[in-house]
């Protein structure tokens, strides 16, 4: 009997991500079944123990509907399939390997197939760190606050940077002030008092001389140095009483094994509390050393030699653990590369898919309303409004569903262009959305065109959230606020009115995608400040209506090669105006102890007629202290620093009903000051609003801080942004000279992914799109590279059903959260 070539694992693997992502059946780019049966004829054929062929057959693998399953029967069913690869993995274990010729002589591992006997080590890819030596509970819960969970994890937690401990120098050519590495002997260690404290000291030497390295307040480490040990020290050195110092180096005893510490490129990965440089670089030289090998290289080999990228475990190890600096390029290169085209092909399979499903609604644009619409705004529009509206309009006369991003600067005006679009669908008799990141927003929304319609014509009929216009349009038009806070039977009713076709217009947050609500006519989905909107959202949308035109738009400039693979399934279209008038808003950071100052300063613009927003700091830990703490500020700022001044408090754990009576009065003027938890970040608008003070400003995304400056100046006054911070990091301090020195939001996007990197630029973690951790900006010609041979690959083989794409497909089921609703 020969040992079955069964493919155990990717299918044990793809079983348990389908578990953890509750049975949706989003686990397999183009639905689970394909897979299986595609799966099954591959393995039947190698199942030679009839025990395991009649279950084999009773599981249905090969025909099964799990697609038609409910949640019930797959949760079963996978359990069964699950247990049935455990039986199949045993019964190949106790089945003795014949030596010598014939099939037996083929059972070696082979590309793409993994034999049963080499899972026994394998399956460890996907197991929990504590896995591994040095990792117990405590340090993977660390870990897991990183987003380290499993040991692939751990092999793509990649370093932030190296530091280059890698020239080694004897004691006699070390030189002050530079980072260095020596080889040499311990003399003597010892316990010393150093300063105030105790710490080691160490005095050790090499042929070309004597020193000595100290360590404050670690007293402890002095055990470590045992006379006559080895040692390779990394760092500093200082002058003390004109003698060479090693002040507090990275150090390592020689022992057989490789430097991991000193001596070479050391990796500096991102801590946090409770996690120590050199626990960290240990556990992922174990991870490394048990591990990598596992990794399935999925680009294919005439890619990878094409291009020279590196192979996929190597590059891995590289990234970690560089043997030099063009090695470390290189690894990069190749994970860059893997991002970007995983992105890209992922893509390209949403746009297919798009293109290929029904065709949308052809609206008939009557010009003469719009115009009468367009005609009674309190301004004329500016010539890059004018532009992008008409390629909107043009978009919804298709029958090819609209598919477009809309930019602009902070301020440019996109919500005008977006609400005409709303008004052209609605005036065909079909019904239009438009989605807000925030509840804040989408009231506000809601608000502004109302009152903009009831310029043009009559209103009535209204209660809270809905209210009809009719004398513009070919019929009345009808506007709805659907909020997920909305008490349970005013949702009910709400939905009603959608699902019976009587609102024309809904606007509101993602409330809007949930389950409950069925748009019967959705002709168009606007869905505004697109970077807070996962794709995931998105795709939700497009399921609720036969097959919208959907526009996004977004504040957040993206750089054309970068926005073609992040939204190559997007049509793009700029607003790259801003209407006349707009001052630049001064914009300074400033000292704790000119806190008082800003105060006095936010005083006098308040009596000369101004308003102010305050805004809280970001309390990552949950949205409620956020909210406590924003209360106290708000008690503190009322009693203590302006009882004379009228304040007004905004917080996300606020009932709606509040938030809008605070906004009201705000946007009234009846409020001086508005405090604020960051829920304002986006899109509010209030043009007698001249001065945004931020406090703990460091704490912000750049983008987050263009944001909340873009929240002023949108009136007459000059106005200004202040920023305080108490301790910024060193990165926080480059991004508040940043905001301070540039006004221009593309500028700042740059630098803002500079800073952040592309992955937590984009939001790529939440959002269902791959993470982009290794690609830059500036990566234009890999950014080519890679967007020209997905689309080579995807015309070839869309599906990826090739057997030499398999591991690939399986890569980008696991990168694709999304994978199932892309096909
Ligand atoms: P954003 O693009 O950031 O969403 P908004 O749509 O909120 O910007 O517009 C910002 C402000 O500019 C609003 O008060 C809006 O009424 C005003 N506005 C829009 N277009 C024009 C224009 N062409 N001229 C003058 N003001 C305008
Ligand atoms: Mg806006």
């Amino acid at each position: 009997m020969t040992v079955p070539l069964i493919n155990i694992e990717p299918l044990r693997t793809i079983l348990q991500m389908e578990r953890q992502r509750n049975y949706a059946n989003t686990t397999v780019l183009g639905g689970l079944d394909k897979y299986l049966h595609r799966w099954a004829s591959d393995t039947r054929t190698n199942l030679n123990s009839p025990e395991l062929l009649s279950r084999f057959n009773d599981l249905h693998l090969a025909d099964s509907n799990y697609a038609g399953w409910d949640m019930e029967k797959r949760k079963a069913w996978i359990n069964d399939v699950i247990g049935w690869l455990a039986q199949a993995e045993k019964i190949a274990s106790t089945i003795p390997e014949k030596k010598g010729r014939g099939a037996t002589a083929k059972t070696g591992p082979k590309k793409g197939r993994i034999t049963l006997d080499s899972l026994a080590r394998a399956g460890g890819l996907e197991s929990p760190v504590t896995r591994v030596k040095g990792i117990a509970a405590g340090s993977a819960s660390k870990l897991a606050k990183l987003g380290v969970k499993t040991i692939r994890d751990l092999l793509y937690f990649f370093p932030r940077r190296h530091l280059d401990y890698s020239q080694r120098k004897t004691i006699a050519e070390l030189e002050v002030g530079e980072e260095q590495t020596v080889l040499a002997t311990v003399w003597e260690a010892r316990i010393a008092r150093l300063g105030p404290q105790q710490g080691t000291e160490v005095i050790f030497g090499d042929e070309t001389g004597n020193m000595r390295a100290v360590w404050f307040n670690q007293p402890y480490l002095a055990k470590n140095f045992h006379t006559n040990a080895q040692v390779v020290l990394s760092g500093k050195i200082t002058e003390f009483k004109g003698n060479k110092v090693f002040e507090s180096p990275e150090w390592e005893l020689v022992e057989d094994k490789e430097l991991i510490h000193t001596g070479r490129l050391v990796p500096i990965y991102p801590l946090t509390s409770g996690l120590y440089p050199r626990q960290v670089r240990n556990v992922i030289k174990r991870a490394l050393d048990g591990w990598v090998r596992q990794l399935n290289d999925f680009l294919p080999e005439e890619m990878k030699s094409k291009f020279k990228l590196m192979d996929l475990s190597q590059a891995i190890v590289q990234t970690h653990y560089p043997d030099d600096y063009t090695l470390k390029a290189e690894a990069r290169r190749r994970l860059a590369f893997d991002e970007l085209f995983l992105l890209q092909l992922g893509v390209l399979s949403r746009k297919r898919d798009w293109q290929e499903s029904q065709p949308a609604y052809a609206l008939k644009i009557s010009r003469e309303s719009m115009d009468k619409f367009i005609s009674s705004l309190p301004f004329s529009l500016t010539g890059a409004q004018q532009r992008v509206l008409e390629q909107i309009l043009a978009d919804l006369q298709q029958t090819k569903p609209m598919s477009r991003l809309l930019q602009g600067e902070v301020g440019s005006g996109k919500t005008v262009v977006a609400v005409t679009a709303l008004l052209a669908a609605a005036d065909n008799g079909y019904q239009a959305a438009l989605m807000a990141p925030t509840e804040i927003l989408a009231a506000q929304h809601f608000h502004n065109i109302c009152l903009l319609l009831s310029r043009v014509s009559e209103r009535n009929e209204e209660q809270g959230n809905l209210c009809r216009f009719h004398g513009i349009f070919s019929h009345p038009i009808s506007f709805a606020l659907l909020t997920g806070s909305l008490s349970q039977k005013q949702k009910s009713a709400l939905h009603e009115e959608i699902e019976s076709g009587r609102v024309d217009i809904v606007i509101g947050t993602h409330a809007l995608i949930q389950k409950a609500v069925e748009f019967p006519m959705l002709g168009l989905v606007v869905i505004d400040e697109q970077h807070r909107f996962g794709v995931l959202q998105r795709l939700a949308l497009r399921q609720k209506g036969f097959n919208p035109h959907i526009l996004v738009m977004s504040a957040t400039p993206i750089p054309r090669t970068l926005a073609l693979t992040l939204y190559g399934d997007l049509d793009l279209g700029v607003i790259d105006e801003l209407p006349p008038g707009r001052k630049e808003i001064k914009t300074k950071w400033l000292r704790p102890e000119q806190r008082a100052k800003a105060y006095d300063f936010l005083r006098r613009e308040i009596k000369s007629g101004a308003q102010a927003f305050i805004i809280c700091p970001l309390i990552e830990e949950s949205e409620s202290i956020e909210a406590k703490a924003a209360v106290a500020e708000y008690e503190r700022l009322s009693q203590e620093v302006f009882p004379d001044l009228k304040l007004g408090l905004l917080h996300g754990r606020m009932p709606v009903a509040d938030k809008d009576k605070v906004m009201k009065s705000f946007v009234d003027g009846k409020l001086d000051i508005l405090v604020s938890t960051p829920v304002v970040e986006v899109g509010i608008d209030v043009p007698n609003a001249s001065v945004m003070l931020i406090e703990a400003a460091d704490r912000f995304g750049l983008s987050q801080l263009h944001q909340f400056r873009g929240r002023v100046g949108r009136g007459d006054r000059q106005s200004y942004c202040l920023l305080l911070a108490e301790k910024p990091s060193l990165v926080g301090s480059e991004r508040l000279q940043a905001i301070e020195k540039i006004q221009d939001g593309f500028v700042l996007a740059e630098k803002d992914l500079e800073l952040r990197g592309p992955g937590e630029f984009f939001g790529t973690r939440q959002s269902g799109l791959p993470d982009l951790r290794m690609a830059r900006l500036s990566d234009r010609a890999l950014l080519e590279l890679a967007r020209n041979e997905a689309i080579a690959l995807f015309k070839k083989d869309a599906g990826l059903t090739l057997p030499e794409h398999k591991l690939l497909a399986l890569e980008m089921s696991r990168v694709w959260q999304t994978g199932g609703e892309l096909s």
